[in-house]
């Protein structure tokens, strides 16, 4: 465990109240239903008079919240997504949580929200995995979604920046996220982000503004949208709540991350092994016309979204004005299935997990 030991707090700062009913029955592992579960135990701490305080862990409940609550009206709330594996050895360990603390930091920033301390944000989900270890699921491709989250507790319908706030962390047992191959559309009117804008915070109101134009798009027949930029649209940017990368003959391509684009911690996972590997890799950016003369040329050898929830999604078409361009199916000779089998084998303790990225609780 790295984390800063001077803003390290006791464990027994944490009230815990632990439930006398646990749901554990309610968790089939062969068939869990996503974002529909959740695990007996949520932490909680407030923000008031300038510091975080009274920080517990509780069985899981509903909140209760002014009807003047700031998060509310004007969306003072950000997230994390991260997940906690079962090991091969049957422990329970998570995937690089510590990026996942400073990237709540950075998106904390953005929207006037004061930083979360790494080692309460560590110590927090550190208890309350200890609490709900037997929540992890074994089977394979399941895990325990975290979800950390910060938001407004003001009572003031006035717009300012709140000055109460709440740090929550939930969790729920996850089967596997996408089974098959995605189709995807390549979006030229909406913009999920733009250049001074929150692309790069996981601010509530970035997804709100994302569900229209993907609503639009699975009208059409589509699963997902790529992003492209705001200004142009001529760049793609990400692929729904996923990084994108793309093989095109052999390089590894992918948009370097900015203002507008989620600096997701599983592309970084992957461009450092791609690397080590001695892919070429390119981060640079992605112009839409480079990627579709690649698909007609058959140059486009792989093109696949990377992100905490599937970890690895494959694309099997890709729509952009009036045209679909079908790739070719993945086997096991493709970048997008060695990484994947990579990183589950570093997540099951199969491989070394040697950059230090499993945290064990
Ligand atoms: N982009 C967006 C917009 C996201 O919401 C996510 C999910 N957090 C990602 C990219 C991928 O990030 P990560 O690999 O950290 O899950």
């Amino acid at each position: 465990t790295t984390y800063n030991p001077l803003i390290m707090i006791e464990t027994s700062a944490i009230r815990i109240e632990k439930t006398t009913q646990s749901r554990i029955n309610e968790l089939d592992e062969n068939n869990i239903p996503f974002g529909r579960l959740y695990s007996d135990h949520m932490f909680l701490a407030d923000y008031k008079d300038g510091q975080w305080q009274d920080l517990r862990i509780v069985p899981y409940q509903n909140i209760s919240l002014s009807p003047a609550n700031s998060a509310l009206h004007y969306g003072i709330t950000i997230f994390e997504g991260l997940k906690a594996y079962r090991n091969k050895d049957g422990e329970v360990v998570v995937f690089r949580p510590e990026a996942n603390a400073k990237r709540l930091n950075i998106s904390a920033e953005r929207m006037c929200i004061p930083a979360v301390p790494e080692g309460l944000f560590m110590e927090a989900l550190n208890e309350l995995l200890k609490i709900d270890a037997s929540w992890v699921p074994s089977a394979p491709g399941t895990a325990l979604y975290v979800r950390p989250f910060v938001f407004g507790m003001d009572e003031y319908i006035g717009i300012r920046p709140s000055e109460n706030f709440r740090f929550m962390i939930i969790t729920g047992p996850v089967g596997s996220y996408y089974t098959k191959p995605v189709r995807v559309k390549i979006e030229t009117k909406f913009s999920r982000a733009f250049e001074g804008g929150t692309g790069f915070a996981k601010a509530g109101g970035n997804y709100a503004a994302s569900l229209y134009p993907a609503r639009l798009a699975q009208k059409m027949g589509f699963d997902q949208l790529i992003w492209t930029d705001g200004k142009t649209h001529q760049y793609i940017e990400e692929s729904g709540t996923m990084n994108v990368m793309f093989m095109i003959d052999d390089v590894l391509i992918t948009a370097p991350t900015s203002g507008t684009i989620l600096k997701g911690i599983t592309r970084d996972s992957v461009l450092t092994i791609a690397r080590e590997w001695g892919v070429k890799v390119e981060e640079r950016p992605v112009a839409v016309a480079e990627v579709v003369a690649a698909a007609k040329e058959g140059r486009l050898k792989e093109a696949f979204g990377v992100g905490t929830a599937a970890t690895i999604a494959p694309i099997a078409t890709i729509g952009y004005e009036d045209e679909v361009y079908d790739l070719p199916a993945a086997d096991d000779s493709f970048f997008s299935r060695k990484i994947l089998k990579q990183l589950s084998g570093i997540r099951s303790g199969e491989i070394a997990d040697k950059h230090g990225w499993i945290y064990k609780i």
